[in-house]
């Protein structure tokens, strides 16, 4: 085997490991927006914002103000 596909393949290894790596972090991310939209779904909202929006100080959530 070449030294040219030695490293070809090295590459496609790691391209593959990396790939893994993120789609686990995004099932992770989606799991933590989905217990953070569960946590905004039981607040009493505090909204405090301006013209533009509302943001809940207690959970973060924001509104959107149409005027
Ligand atoms: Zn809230």
């Amino acid at each position: 085997m070449s030294r040219a596909r030695d490293s070809f393949h090295d590459v496609a290894e790691e391209v593959i490991a990396l790939e893994e790596e993120i789609n686990e972090m995004h099932e992770k991310i989606r799991s933590l927006e989905i217990r953070k939209e569960e946590l905004q779904q039981k607040c009493i909202h505090q909204f405090q914002g301006n013209a533009y929006y509302e943001k809940c100080l207690l959970c973060h959530k924001i509104e959107v103000l149409y005027y």
